[in-house]
C-alpha cells in the first residue's frame, strides 16, 4: 500500500518513534498522545480496519493483543490500560492501516467521547 501512511512507517520512509517490533507486528509512539502512555500495535501486513479482517487473521490479532500486554507491561502500566481500535467513520477512524492503541499513565473514562 504506498499510499498508506503506517505502511511508511514500518518501511521507515516516515520516523517514528519504534517500541517493537517482529516479523508480524510493529509498535510505536503515538505522535499526538491523549494519555502519558500511547502506543500504536500494528500489523505489518496491511489490512485497512477491523471490517477487513479475514479468519486468517485471527492468529495475528492474538498477538496484536498478547504484544499490548507485554507493552503495558513494560511501560509500567500496572495500575490498568485501555486496548482500543477505532472502526470506520463513526468510530473515529482517521488512518485507514488497523491499529490499536495502547493508553494507560492516567484514569480513563466510560463512556468515551
Ligand atoms: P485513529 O484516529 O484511531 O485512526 O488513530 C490514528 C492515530 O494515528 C492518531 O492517534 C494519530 O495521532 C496517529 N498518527 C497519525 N500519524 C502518525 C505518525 N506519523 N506517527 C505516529 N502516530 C501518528
Amino acid at each position: 500500500m504506498q499510499e498508506c501512511i503506517f505502511c511508511k512507517i514500518i518501511a521507515g520512509e516516515i520516523p517514528s518513534q519504534v517500541v517493537y517490533q517482529d516479523e508480524k507486528v510493529f509498535a510505536f509512539k503515538d505522535i499526538a498522545p491523549a494519555a502519558p502512555i500511547h502506543i500504536l500495535i500494528i500489523p505489518k501486513k496491511h489490512i485497512s480496519s477491523l471490517n477487513d479482517l479475514g479468519v486468517e487473521d485471527a492468529a495475528l490479532m492474538g498477538h496484536i493483543v498478547g504484544t499490548a500486554a507485554k507493552l503495558a507491561k513494560e511501560f509500567g502500566l500496572d495500575k490498568g490500560y485501555r486496548l482500543v481500535s477505532n472502526c470506520g467513520e463513526d468510530g473515529g477512524q482517521t488512518v485507514y492501516h488497523i491499529h490499536f492503541h495502547l493508553l494507560g499513565g492516567r484514569q480513563m473514562h466510560w463512556p468515551p467521547g
